[in-house]
């Protein structure tokens, strides 16, 4: 089911991890961010935008993790997007003789079977540096960083106050670092302030998981994630309810222990 939350854009919630789609109406077709997850609900997805008299004209995935780079037949062969630097980065992935081994090792068991791995990942890379999506829509400006992943980007729809925030500013999910990343807290930290200078202007926010903020949630949401990303660049225990005895996942305390863990090495 599409919820609207601002005028020609709206959102798809999937039942794994509370991973949000994004559709915006353009002149003659739909953008679609971040389609997901499972085949039932990419083919159901399909159907709510056919409904709404609409094709999809562009996607475009945030970042080169593999529930925010699938795709289905049904939403036909428009271009997907991603940075440069994102689609180069599952690009690489693609380009191993078991890629699609290596992803399944790392997908939600009770999802695994449901999740389509045909036209995962088949990304057209923007230039580098690109502002905004191209495409026959809202503005739709492209804000790089790498707080999560490898040319990870959140989507500013600054005519709508929409922030498609990616991987980050979720309300059940605690900040991922890219662990792979040279300088990782450095790097959050940055694209924290991004959104920061950019957080004026918005009225909803979409995360990648978790639900839609309002207006008066961007700025907690973005402190939340700056606490937590401080406390570990200092050595605290941070003071988090997401990671916290109480934890909306019961699971996330032990992965926030792994990724300390990773941060200060042996
Ligand atoms: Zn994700």
């Amino acid at each position: 089911m599409l919820k609207r939350v601002a005028e020609g854009v709206l959102v798809h919630e999937s039942e794994f991890l509370q991973s949000n789609s994004v559709v915006v109406q353009g002149r003659d077709g739909v953008l679609l961010i971040d389609p997901g997850i499972t085949e039932t609900e990419l083919a159901g997805l399909a159907n709510d935008i056919r409904d709404l008299g609409r094709t999809v004209v562009a996607g475009f995935s945030t970042h080169p993790d593999w529930d925010h780079v699938l795709w289905h037949a049904s939403f036909g062969d428009a271009p997907r997007y991603g940075t440069a630097r994102g689609a180069a980065s599952i690009r690489e992935v693609l380009s191993s003789a078991d890629w699609k081994e290596q992803i399944a090792e790392g997908l939600p068991p009770e999802h695994a079977d449901e999740i389509p791995m045909e036209l995962l990942g088949l990304l057209t890379g923007l230039p580098a540096g690109a502002a905004r999506v191209p495409w026959d829509g809202p503005e739709v400006r492209i804000l790089e960083h790498r707080g999560h992943a490898p040319g990870h980007a959140a989507l500013l729809i600054e005519d709508r106050g929409v922030l498609v925030a990616g991987d980050m500013l979720s309300d059940i999910l605690m900040p991922f670092l890219d662990l792979q990343a040279a300088k990782p807290i450095d790097d959050y930290l940055a694209a924290l302030r991004l959104f920061e200078s950019v957080a004026d202007g918005v009225d909803v926010v979409v995360p990648g998981h978790g639900s839609v903020g309002g207006a008066e949630e961007v700025r907690a949401r973005i402190e939340l994630d700056r606490a937590y990303v401080e406390a570990l660049r200092d050595g605290r225990d941070p003071d988090d309810p997401r990671v916290g005895p109480s934890a909306p996942l019961e699971w996330l305390p032990d992965v926030h222990r792994w990724q300390v863990q990773q941060l200060t090495g042996p």
